[in-house]
């Protein structure tokens, strides 16, 4: 959602796209809930946490065609905006799917993924909260861009 605001904002590649991958550690300062966060290690990828992230992925997918819909010029930076922002949590699942749960191995974090971890403060299931919130506020804030 924020990626998309940026592209919408921004609309230069240039700087929209890594405003968004920026903007996604700017986020995470604020509390927020996270997938992983309050799941013990022999709860990860069960049928709970995997509806969860695929619920993610399909409201992400959604969003994506949904903007595509409402703005078709600028589909391709909106798209690219968004996937940037969410990288550093597709990292994340990098480590905790394949390396932990595929590869069986204890994951050594590059320096970024490090860092993105030392700003997860406040990522609990709570933090549901804060996210629709900002899912409000995005949505009208992306309706009042047509
Ligand atoms: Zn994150």
């Amino acid at each position: 959602m924020t990626g998309a605001i940026i592209a919408l904002t921004v609309k230069n590649p240039v700087l929209a796209v890594p405003l968004s991958f920026i903007s996604h550690f700017a986020q995470d300062l604020v509390p927020h809930f996270d997938h992983f966060a309050g799941v013990n290690d022999e709860h990860l990828f069960e049928r709970k946490f995997n509806i969860s992230l695929v619920t993610d992925f399909l409201l992400s997918i959604t969003l994506m065609i949904v903007l595509a819909i409402l703005f078709p010029a600028h589909k391709w930076l909106i798209w690219s905006c968004m996937v940037a922002a969410a990288c550093p949590d597709l990292a994340s699942s990098y480590y905790h799917l394949y390396i932990e749960r595929i590869k069986k191995q204890k994951p050594k974090y590059d320096l970024l993924t490090k860092f993105h971890y030392s700003l997860q403060w406040s990522a609990t299931p709570r933090g549901v909260i804060v996210e629709i919130a900002w899912a409000i506020a995005g949505i009208f804030t992306i309706l009042s861009m047509r």
